[in-house]
């Protein structure tokens, strides 16, 4: 007789689970398997008989709920914020659609090191394909798809009617991240069961949080794609720690510049700025501070980013001089995805930010908001996470009838 190769054995004594499928059981062990890359490993991800079930192990079903055909939040923004928000919401057994456009910030190439709880750092996409995957564990429904209209619900029950197009037909400005990190997301979503939308359907939802994000509008040059998060960011609080020694080049002359150049000497004193043009508008004093730190000022124009797969290496000049750099920071200007929120009659500040109370609360009632579109500052993913758990527990408590509420 044959002997048995050891994983037959070890699955027979694990119930048909294979020794790798239980051995990749956990998250942690999935990603360093690195078994995100393909949509085939759905079956290992959830385990095929768990697939578009709430029957996970050890998981209680939830109780039957009157259904009133609207769903009890639709979370618009598959990102760090609205992914926290459908995971808090599904733990309280609210019903949730996440429908999400595959356009944000975190679908970039950055690994994110100073999220807790990853000490090696974790890949801003598989932080999401992680998110869908607990979301979708307590019952959240991915709809891929951008939501192009929001309108209050006629109807006595009240609520939102959302309209969600397909998210190849739809037009956008929003910069769709890398497409091959589009690509794999897609993929692993199929797995895990979403229905991307092939023509457009409206959705009824009680409430409507917002986790939209915003568009940077990084330089435009060939390669680009490859670079950011690469070798090309906007802030130092997530990647400045990674010029340490290195050398960094910062371009523009905004406030913004000026102060990730000064940002910049607590990690390495090579650093050069670039204004981006020959008749800077910065403040000379502010320039000559920078020179006297030690950091080489250059008034003039980029005339090429030149980098290899994604990796910086110099940049050309428009006095034809060159730089070498390993890392470019630029002051790229930022549009929050408001427009939903603004349509229907949502208050936003100077900044073009939506406004928020500390719960999530915009100045419409039962429109939530949470994540990178709510404030020009704290753009990082534990603060997305946190303002999308935030404003879940608030989605929740609106969600209770007065009689929960001890208001009758
Ligand atoms: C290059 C780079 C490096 C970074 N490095 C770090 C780091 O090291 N550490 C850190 O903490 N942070 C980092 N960040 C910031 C971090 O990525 C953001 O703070 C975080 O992604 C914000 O999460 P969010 O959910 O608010 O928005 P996003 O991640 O942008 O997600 C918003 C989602 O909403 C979707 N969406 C928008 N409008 C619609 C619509 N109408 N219909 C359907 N879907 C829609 C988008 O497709 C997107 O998926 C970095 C960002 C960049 C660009």
């Amino acid at each position: 007789m044959n002997p048995r190769p050891a994983y037959c054995t070890a699955a027979s004594a694990r119930g048909g689970r294979s020794a790798r499928q239980v051995a990749l059981a956990t998250p942690q062990a999935r990603l360093a398997a690195n078994r995100y890359p393909v949509a085939s490993s759905a079956t290992v991800l959830l385990g095929s008989a768990d697939r578009g079930t709430r029957q996970y192990a050890g998981m209680p079903s939830t109780p039957a709920r009157p259904s009133s055909g609207s769903v009890d939040c639709l979370v618009v923004g598959g990102g760090p914020a609205g992914l926290s928000a459908a995971i808090q919401l599904g733990r309280m057994c609210r019903s949730c659609v996440i429908a999400d456009d595959d356009a944000g910030r975190s679908l970039w190439s950055q690994v994110t090191r100073n999220h807790l709880g990853f000490p090696d750092g974790i890949s801003a996409t598989d932080l999401r394909l992680l998110g869908q995957e607990q979301a979708v564990r307590y019952g959240a429904d991915l709809r891929g798809g951008r939501v192009v209209r929001l309108r209050r619900d006629r109807r006595a029950s009240g609520g939102f009617v959302a309209t969600i197009e397909p998210r190849e037909t739809s037009a956008t400005d929003a910069t769709p991240g890398l497409p091959d990190n589009q690509d794999r997301e897609r993929r692993h979503a199929a797995g895990l069961g979403e229905r991307a939308s092939a023509r457009t359907r409206t959705i009824r939802a009680r409430t409507v949080l917002l986790a939209t994000g915003v568009v940077d509008a990084f330089p435009a040059f060939s390669g680009r794609d490859e670079c950011v998060g690469v070798s090309l960011f906007w802030c130092i609080v997530c990647d400045g720690y990674e010029a340490i020694g290195r050398h960094v080049a910062v371009v523009g002359d905004d406030e913004d510049a000026l102060e990730t150049a000064f940002g910049l000497l607590h990690f390495t004193d090579r650093v050069t700025l670039v204004t981006g043009r020959r008749r800077t508008r910065a403040p000379r004093q502010h320039l000559r501070a920078l020179e006297e730190r030690g950091v080489s000022v250059r008034r003039t124009t980029v005339a090429a980013y030149c980098h290899r797969d994604g990796r910086m290496e110099r940049l050309e000049l428009g006095d034809d001089d060159d730089i070498a750099c390993d890392m470019v920071f630029v002051s790229a200007p930022k549009r929050a995805r408001t427009e939903l929120g603004r349509r229907l009659g949502a208050a936003t500040d100077e900044a073009g930010y939506l406004e928020v109370d500390p719960e999530g609360r915009t100045s419409v009632p039962g429109l939530f908001a949470a994540g990178d579109v709510t404030a020009g500052h704290a753009h990082q993913v534990s603060a997305a996470a946190h303002g999308g758990a935030t404003a879940a527990t608030a989605v929740n408590y609106e969600l209770y009838d007065p009689v929960e509420r001890g208001e009758a």
